[in-house]
């Protein structure tokens, strides 16, 4: 253990580990370990932590690993998982909810559920946190979280916390004009008395479309490309007949060709390969550059 890692352990104890293996971190199950992992236990952990390091580090803040591809030699920096201090839901007024961006949506999905509140039903088909549901914009069914957005609690890399009203941020499609130099760790979110059968209802309806469109049970993050405008990923892939290709064990779905496979055993490689092939493929046949919606980090082996 070097000095610098030496003073960590000291500091932060179990919250702290040295080369995390993590694949475990990913629904791909890839990716080699983490220079630092840091799992802090409340934002003033976190701010000591962040203040100590000084920006030294390259960070990326993990929330459940469905949308981030982590690549096979790990990541060289820090990366931070917030730890389930940061999983909470707190009705601060009859339309306003304040959620931990450790929380799962289909927690929160629940919760809204057994409380009679609407808004939330589309969350229960996204199997993310909060917090990387804020990073990707991440919605299904016609709706997306800026929707119900009304203001977010973040640490910026220095340590700094601040607190962003929507009305200041621009949405798009699978983005924001957020700061990557964020780690969001709550967010008001607004809330809609409803009748709670016709949400449990509204749910089942989401979770039976998502069923019948979507694979379940397998190891991947969802839509590999974004769709262009006015298209669908998934068609052109389709179309330009390459949603039977595969490298190692990584391969596309049966069920939905813009859903890429660990089918167990592929490399984050393999998976890599497969997105190269398939944006080659559908540029030759349709001329569009496929951008990726997945985030992808770490180093090649
Ligand atoms: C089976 C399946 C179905 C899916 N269906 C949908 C769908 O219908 N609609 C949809 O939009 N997406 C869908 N997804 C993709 C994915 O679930 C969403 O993008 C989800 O919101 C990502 O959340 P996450 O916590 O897993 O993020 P991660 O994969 O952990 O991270 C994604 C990004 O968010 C950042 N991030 C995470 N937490 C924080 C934080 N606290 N602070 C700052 N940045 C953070 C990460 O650094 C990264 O850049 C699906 C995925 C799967 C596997």
């Amino acid at each position: 253990m070097n000095l610098e890692h030496e003073k960590l352990k000291n500091k932060f104890g179990k919250s702290i580990i040295f080369q995390e293996n993590l694949s475990k971190f990913s629904w791909f199950n890839l990716g080699g370990p983490a220079k630092i992992f840091f799992k802090p236990e409340s934002t003033e952990q976190l701010k000591e932590f962040l203040k100590l390091i000084n920006n030294s580090h390259k960070i990326v803040c993990l929330g459940a690993g469905s949308n981030t591809l982590i690549r096979d030699g790990g990541f060289n920096g820090v990366i931070i998982k917030l730890s389930p201090k940061f999983s909470f839901i707190k009705q601060l007024e009859e339309n306003v909810l304040e959620v931990g961006a450790g929380t799962l949506d289909k927690t929160l999905s629940r919760y809204a559920i057994e409380n009679s509140i609407s808004n939330f039903e589309f969350l229960s088909c996204i199997p993310g946190s909060l917090g990387g549901t804020i990073r990707m914009n991440s919605g299904c069914y016609g709706n997306e979280i800026s929707n119900i957005l009304i203001s977010i609690n973040a640490l910026d890399f220095r340590g700094n916390l601040i607190e962003i009203k929507r009305d200041d941020i621009q949405f798009n499609y699978r983005g924001s004009s957020l700061p990557e130099d964020l780690i969001f760790l709550s967010a008001k979110l607004q809330a809609k008395k409803g009748e709670k059968n016709s949400i449990k209802e509204k749910v089942e309806k989401y979770s039976k479309e998502k069923k019948e469109s979507q694979p379940s049970q397998i190891k991947t993050c969802g839509s590999t490309f974004k769709n262009p405008k006015d298209k669908k990923a998934w068609e052109l892939i389709k179309d330009s007949n390459c949603d039977l290709a595969s490298f190692g064990k990584a391969s596309i779905s049966k069920k939905h060709c813009n859903f890429f496979v660990n089918e167990g055993g592929a490399s984050s490689e393999d998976i890599e390969r497969l997105i190269k092939f398939v944006r080659e493929k559908v540029f030759e046949k349709h001329k569009v550059k496929l951008d990726l919606e997945l985030k992808i980090i770490g180093e090649k082996l």
